[in-house]
């Protein structure tokens, strides 16, 4: 293993920022490369934890010589993100300066030219500057997994229709709960920007199968365990086995894949009608009928009519809610995967 360290200019003078790269030498130049980052949203730990014990066994890969492909692990991607507290809250989503997500905007290329994304002396803002670093360090890689988390639920993961079924396999290897299939623009996510370079090629080009990229999401942000840690590097490692990046002739085949996979435009964001105080009836999992009663809002709470219900907009499965229990009107407060078009659907992705 090979570290080194990554240094951001910061945008006053006398800060920098800084994270370390962890590069795995492959024996073969043919097999594919893999590159893994955690905590892009800067409070999203799930990834950074289950990457520390993925290391160790490609560390051990590397010295016994099943490594094949290079692999590239960046543990915790964002240190403007890692730094952002206010009064002992962290917030790692938005960038403070900019209120822009982390994880939009990123630069969409044509090529796989990293030579025209600026760099460090670009008189552009950090969190732009770190945008176009971590795409450089990613490109040249054909499987680029982007570690998230959601604020409550399972294990899921969102992946480009047009790499589906063609990612069941990571699916399998995760234990992913349901896929989340996006077309056309997730707003520059860092999955569509590592992926952009090659978006066009056609079907039958031969580097496609050794494609895969997306957005994981590691179940919730409090979903931070040493067995959640262990049991996801697990995973990652097969699915490096199974892309033939890694050599492990001990590990048992794929098991089958029979989750839900839900078409974006199928999801319910469930959102708060009215403020208040959030009472949940359904936990992420549970698989509820149209009109079940999924949250009552407490808008003044002792009084009578103080509440208000928010039932399921149709059938399907609760994905995820939010960990929050003060709702602003117009909050998420869950998602909800349908099986029919959502009356609220939108472009783009699900959340800002
Ligand atoms: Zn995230």
């Amino acid at each position: 293993m090979q570290k080194t360290i990554e240094t951001l200019s910061g945008d006053t003078p006398g800060t920098t920022f800084q994270f370390p790269v962890l590069r795995f030498a492959g024996t073969d130049g043919e097999a594919p490369g893999a590159y893994l980052q955690g905590a892009l949203h800067g409070n999203e730990l799930p990834g950074v934890v289950a990457l520390h014990y993925l290391v160790p066994m490609l560390e051990r890969a590397e010295a016994e010589g099943r490594l094949r492909g290079n692999v590239t692990v960046v543990p915790q991607a964002n240190p403007l993100a890692s730094g952002q507290h206010l009064f002992q809250e962290h917030m790692g989503r938005y960038d403070f300066q900019s209120r822009g997500n982390f994880n939009r905007d990123f630069p969409l290329l044509d090529t796989p030219d990293a030579s025209n994304l600026p760099s460090d002396d670009a008189p552009l803002a950090a969190p732009v500057r770190l945008k176009a670093r971590l795409l450089s360090l990613a490109l040249g890689h054909d499987i680029v997994l982007d570690l998230h988390c959601d604020d409550e639920g399972p294990s899921y993961l969102y992946i480009a229709r047009a790499y589906w079924p063609h990612m069941q396999d990571l699916a399998a290897s995760l234990g992913s709960v349901a896929v989340l299939l996006w077309d056309d623009s997730s707003d520059g996510a860092f999955e569509e920007a590592a992926w952009s370079p090659y978006r066009n090629l056609p079907d039958e080009d031969p580097s496609w199968r050794r494609r895969a990229v997306t957005t994981v999401e590691f179940r919730g942000q409090s979903d931070v365990t040493p067995a959640f840690a262990r049991s996801d590097a697990d995973g990652l490692y097969r699915f490096l086995v199974a892309r033939g990046v890694i050599e492990d002739a001990t590990l048992a085949p794929l098991p089958a894949w029979n989750g839900t996979v839900t078409p974006l435009e199928r999801i319910e964001m469930v959102r708060a009608p009215v403020g208040g105080a959030v009472l949940y009836h359904v936990v992420p999992g549970d698989r509820v009928e149209e009109g079940a009663l999924l949250v009552t809002l407490l808008t003044a709470p002792g009084e009578a009519g103080g509440e208000r219900e928010v039932r399921a907009p149709q059938a399907g499965l609760v994905l995820t809610r939010k960990r929050q229990r003060l709702a602003r009107t117009g909050d998420d407060l869950l998602k909800l995967l349908g099986s029919r078009p959502s009356a609220t659907a939108k472009a783009g992705p699900l959340e800002s």
